[in-house]
């Protein structure tokens, strides 16, 4: 606070001794005084609100109204000074009558506090000042019907927020300054909430907020939820250290679920994918920010979670190539840009093909043949797997069919096809393959789905449904990747599996420390739990050996045939090959 002149000083002791806050505002609504008690009544200090416009801070429902009001009681207090005394030492009433005002302001916390008082107005044109005593008539989060604020943890919502970080990327405009927003995402909810049961879930929202605060500490940013298992928090700094604070914070909100959460007497681990993204930039804009933080997170999640990510210009390329690769996808199966390998599955003895995986490549027009991990993350998160997914099934079904018309000399047996995750989430899959089965006319039992370990695991609940309405078509299932994705044994017996595919990184281990017995374990489990085994990626000789001996069934790699496209498929058939 100034303090340097007498008069000023004397005013400021005099506002900070009242019970009630003081508030004043000049003609632009820019906060020219704020006391002490105004401080302890919305949080925010005097030196965050000075010569800030006190409308950020007004509820967005209300503000039109109070906007309006203020200029009600300037434009009176015009007409009634006329060209009056501009002193504004406040103890000047333009029009003589104070002016009960009542007003929702948002809480440096988020919270909404309703505040009412009598308003004086002061001075006139430059030196108008509008000002008065506030005392709180209720806290807004505690009436019924908030629509600010998020029901189960009480915290602001997406939309107060984003007014919140709106207002604070606004004010960067007045001087050196930063934003930072932090978007929180806990790993595997969604599991534990289908597995635990709702109930639980919130609980343990609940609880997990309270140690988010704790996290906080005294730094305090706004924290909100955005809905589900998703929470945001915002740091705003006078200086370049918002970005500072957001990691610190989420170092520590990270640190604080390391503790297991007891919920209804059972304990449950909780950790969280963390993405930040700052700005010193007035021009920003919020949802770019919003954007930015998500796509910080979600490299986490890729990375596997539990761990935070802060978007860079290297991200932002990143994202930009998902763009456009994204953009070209699209019109790629239009353009019939995609297309089907296959890669044959052997029998261990020596016996022969019993199988080809389906593996899909993309023509691209400049890019000459694309590999499907540089585009099938982005047809997943895009959602465009759905269509492509269908695209590869009907295709793959067809192949097959059409070989096994074209007599024995073509490659028969059954034709493996991948599902993706997002596949097996969503809602048509079952209805999308029995049709498919339908046109196609291939015989069930000839089509084997792969589903890769993580998928399975990411909900158990609803996989093993999928799975089951997957099965009664009469299809096979294979569970791939075996051995990435944390399974939990019981899970997997529960599964109604027919296949295992043991992933590549197991195959390359054999022969090293104990890369053996770790693969002799997964081929007994495998074959106590009633399934078929297949090596992946079987490279060499002594490999395919280690394999024979440890009594694995079936085995692919380059070792046997790297996925070829159908026409070379089928003259390497024609061949006798
Ligand atoms: P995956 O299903 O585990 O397929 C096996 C991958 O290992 C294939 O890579 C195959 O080319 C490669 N591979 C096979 N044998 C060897 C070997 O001996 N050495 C080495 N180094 N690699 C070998 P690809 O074709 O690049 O496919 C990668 C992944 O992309 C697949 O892994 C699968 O998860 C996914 N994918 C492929 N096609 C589709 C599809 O149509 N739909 C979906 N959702 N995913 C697909
Ligand atoms: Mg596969
Ligand atoms: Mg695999």
């Amino acid at each position: 606070m100034t303090g340097t002149n007498q008069p000023d000083y004397r005013f400021t002791q005099v506002i900070n001794s009242c019970r009630d806050a003081f508030i004043e505002v000049d003609a632009e609504f820019n906060v020219t005084e704020w006391s002490d008690q105004a401080e302890g009544l919305f949080g925010w200090t005097r030196e965050e609100m000075a010569g800030r416009p006190v409308t950020e801070i007004v509820n967005s429902e209300t503000s039109a109204f109070v906007r309006e009001g203020f200029q009600t009681l300037r434009l009176n207090s015009h007409n009634g000074n006329g060209n009056g005394n501009g002193n504004g030492n406040g103890n000047e009433n333009g029009n003589g009558e104070p002016v009960v005002v009542e007003v929702e302001l948002l809480h440096r916390d988020g919270s909404l506090v309703l505040a009412s008082g009598a308003m004086f107005t002061t001075g006139s044109n430059g030196n108008f000042r509008l000002g008065g005593f506030m005392h709180k008539e209720a806290s807004s989060a505690e009436l019924p019907g908030d629509r600010m604020h998020d029901m189960l943890t009480g915290l602001p919502n997406r939309s107060l927020f984003t007014r919140r970080l709106t207002g604070a990327i606004d004010a960067l405009g007045r001087g050196v300054g930063s934003v930072a927003v932090v978007v929180f995402d806990l790993d595997r909810f969604k599991a534990i909430n289908d597995a635990m049961g709702h109930d639980v879930g919130d609980d343990l929202l609940v609880a997990m907020v309270s140690r988010l605060r704790l996290a906080a500490g005294d730094v305090r940013p706004l924290l909100s939820r955005l809905g589900g298992d998703e929470f945001l928090a915002l740091f705003e700094s006078v200086s370049d250290g918002a970005r500072q604070a957001a990691e610190d914070f989420a170092v520590q909100a990270l640190a604080a679920l390391q503790d297991p959460f007891d919920i209804g007497g059972s304990e449950i681990f909780l950790t969280a994918s963390v993405g930040i993204a700052s700005t010193a930039d007035a021009d920003a804009d919020a949802s770019t920010l919003l954007s930015n933080a998500a796509a910080a997170m979600h490299e986490t999640k890729a990375a596997g979670g539990d761990g935070q990510r802060v978007f860079g210009e290297a991200m932002r390329q990143q994202v930009v190539e998902r763009m456009t690769t994204e953009h070209s996808l699209h019109r790629a199966l239009d353009r019939r840009e995609l297309t089907l390998f296959y890669q044959p599955v052997v029998a261990i003895s020596g016996t022969g093909t019993i199988a080809f995986e389906a593996l899909i490549r993309w023509e691209h027009p400049e890019q000459g043949l694309v590999p499907p991990a540089r585009f099938i993350p982005v047809a997943e998160e895009s959602g465009l797997i759905i269509p492509i997914g269908a695209w590869v099934l009907e295709e793959a079904c067809n192949q097959l069919f059409s070989w096994r018309q074209s007599g024995c000399t073509g490659p028969s047996g059954s034709v493996e096809v991948n599902l993706s995750a997002r596949q097996i989430d969503h809602p048509e899959l079952v209805a999308t393959v029995e049709s498919i089965l339908e046109t196609t006319g291939l015989p069930p039992e000839n089509l084997t789905l792969e589903i890769t370990e993580s998928a399975l695991m990411r909900d158990v609940v609803s996989a093993l449904q999928v799975l089951q309405a997957l099965k009664s078509l009469g299809v096979s299932l294979a569970i791939d990747d075996f051995g990435t994705g944390y399974s939990s044994l019981s899970y997997l017996q529960r599964f109604p599996l027919d296949t295992l595919k043991v992933d590549k990184s197991f195959v390359d281990e054999l022969g090293l420390d104990q890369g053996t017995e770790i693969v002799a374990a997964v081929i007994n489990l495998a074959h106590a739990l009633g399934l078929n085994v297949i090596a992946e990626g079987v490279e060499t000789e002594p490999q395919l050996q280690a394999l024979q001996q440890l009594g694995c069934d079936y085995a692919q790699g380059f070792l046997f045939s790297r996925p070829v496209s159908a026409k070379e498929l089928s003259e390497n058939f024609a061949l006798g090959a």
